[in-house]
């Protein structure tokens, strides 16, 4: 029996073509489906993490014992303290209670030159 060399030319089946086309196009749009439904799969499985996330903190968080507060001072000595004036002796070594030239000042009069202060340009005032 002889057998042919070379496979002779078919002739072109445009209805295999359109079945072929249409089998690609079917799996094309399956594909499409699956990862659109694994992504949506996938955010509410995140969110739904998160959320858990975050109740699991807010109850850790609520479970702790409230956590004392640290005595201060009154907030009328922290405002005295924050416009107080050191003297300069004070103000290299420290402030000394009962000292006479510190000073307490207001906000208006914070910025005001001290006592014993050189005024600008060098000369003491006579
Ligand atoms: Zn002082
Ligand atoms: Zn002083």
């Amino acid at each position: 029996m002889r057998v042919a060399e070379t496979t002779p030319a078919q002739p072109y089946d445009r209805a295999a073509r359109d079945r072929l086309f249409a089998i690609i196009d079917e799996r094309d749009a399956w594909e499409r489906r699956i990862t659109a439904a694994a992504r949506a799969a996938y955010r509410a499985g995140y969110v739904d993490g998160r959320a858990d996330e975050r109740i699991a903190a807010d109850r850790t968080w609520a479970a702790q014992p409230p956590v004392p507060l640290p005595a201060g001072p009154a907030l009328a000595d922290a405002e005295a303290r924050r416009w107080h004036v050191c003297c300069r002796r004070c103000r290299l070594g420290g402030h000394r209670y009962g000292c006479e030239d510190c000073e307490d000042r207001t906000r208006e009069t914070f910025g005001e030159p001290h006592r014993g202060d050189r005024p600008a340009g060098g000369r003491r005032a006579a």
